[in-house]
């Protein structure tokens, strides 16, 4: 295992901004993931693919790259018609979809094509088209930087929710996931088809013939129609998590936007589309400097080319101030942010 000085990090996140890490490492074992930790090089950070980082400024500390690979699978004895599957926390989360469909389990099919690794996907939960990963887990293995010892989480210890958990709130630095253990249909899959587009684009097949590679196929299109690829325009996804308003709230944004778009959430609470807000600010399509909001999707910030971590940052904190002031309501990242903390302070 090679630890590297002054390492650009351009190529190892999505938004490819030009920032240095002062130590960097690919950790390929249990073995390389441990003398890391335990290298007292601080602060420490494991990176996935960098599909949901931004990074403001250098990285001051040492930049451990997930590469843990291996993924099995086999009937679950206890449960009829079920089969658990393990997969390493380096393995890339679309080829690991990919992989479940080809031996013929369902259950992963609306998160297919999401960048990034297994390993990152239960830090925020990841979900898509009506489905997210604490849908499908069970547990997972992490190494805890506290204890120095690789610990079973189960799912409910994690307290999974809309695009977070609690990697993201008190067990923040503290695990590194090293393994998932996802439980998936082996037969009579039960699909979710309700979301967005993804019925229309399933009309062409009855719905009692349709297969769980057909639900993968139509989300792979609607993504590929609708997103940036990382690879040719810098993103990191939806830069901002989709609001939930109270009653009150709601009811006045109402009257005053009778085309609001909203889904309610039970309990008096409606998201609203952080997309629908932008769009209407006029945040569509607009680019400041070398950032701009997507044009087909103006919750993805993407860099235009050449901006760096800062420059993306303050285009993120301008639309945020303009979304607050214009409808009362606060956005929330949903990116990991580098150095943390600048975003609250600065902003509000
Ligand atoms: P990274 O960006 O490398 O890391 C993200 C965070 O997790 C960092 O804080 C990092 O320190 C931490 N981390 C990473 N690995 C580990 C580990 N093994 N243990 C502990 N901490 C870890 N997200 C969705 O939920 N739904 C979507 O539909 C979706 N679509 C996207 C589309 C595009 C075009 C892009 C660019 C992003 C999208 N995302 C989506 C966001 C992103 O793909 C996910 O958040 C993904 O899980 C990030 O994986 P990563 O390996 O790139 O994580
Ligand atoms: P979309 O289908 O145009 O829908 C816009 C928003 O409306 C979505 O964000 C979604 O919320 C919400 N929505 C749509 N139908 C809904 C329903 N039936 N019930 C409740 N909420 C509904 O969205 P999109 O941008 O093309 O994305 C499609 C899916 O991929 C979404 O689930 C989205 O979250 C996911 N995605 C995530 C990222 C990311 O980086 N996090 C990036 C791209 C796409 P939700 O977001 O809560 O699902």
């Amino acid at each position: 295992m090679r630890i590297r000085k002054d390492v650009s990090l351009i190529d190892q996140h999505t938004f490819h901004a030009d920032v240095t890490a002062a130590w960097f490492a690919e950790a390929h074992h249990l073995t390389d993931l441990v003398a890391l930790l335990r290298s007292g090089v601080r602060p420490a950070l494991i990176l996935g693919e960098g599909s949901n980082v931004l990074f403001a400024a250098d990285f001051p500390g040492l930049v451990i790259k997930n590469c843990l690979l291996g993924k099995s699978f086999r009937q679950a004895d206890q449960v009829p018609g079920k089969g658990l599957v393990e997969v390493a926390a380096g393995e890339n989360w679309a080829d690991f979809v990919a992989w479940t469909l080809e031996q013929g389990l369902g259950g992963l099919e609306n998160l297919s094509l999401i960048p990034g690794t297994a390993g990152a996907a239960p830090i925020q939960n990841i979900g898509a088209y009506g489905v997210e990963l604490s849908d499908l887990l069970l547990s997972l293995e992490a190494y805890d930087i506290e204890q120095e010892k690789l610990v079973t989480l189960d799912k409910e210890v994690c307290r999974f929710g809309y695009r977070s958990s609690r990697f993201k709130e008190d067990w923040k630095g503290r695990f590194v996931i090293t393994r998932l253990f996802l439980l998936l249909s082996a037969a009579s899959h039960s699909l979710k088809t309700a979301y967005g587009d993804l019925e229309s684009r399933l009309q062409h097949i009855p719905a009692e013939k349709r297969k769980p590679s057909d639900v993968a196929r139509a989300v792979i299109d609607i993504r590929k129609s609708k997103l940036p690829d990382p690879a040719l325009l810098g993103n990191a996804g939806s830069f901002f998590k989709n609001p939930v308003v109270e009653g009150a709230q709601f009811e006045t944004l109402l009257n005053l936007y009778p085309d609001l778009v909203f889904f309610p959430q039970g309990e008096g609470q409606y998201k609203i589309p952080a997309a629908w807000l932008l769009d209407k600010g006029g945040w569509k399509g607009k680019q400041i400097g070398r950032v701009a909001c997507h044009d087909r999707q103006p919750l993805v910030i993407v860099n235009v080319g050449g901006a760096g971590g800062e420059e993306i940052l303050e285009f993120a904190k301008m639309v945020a101030t303009d979304i607050s002031a214009r409808f009362g309501i606060v956005l929330e990242p949903e990116v990991n942010m580098y150095p943390p903390g600048k975003w609250l302070e600065d902003t509000y």
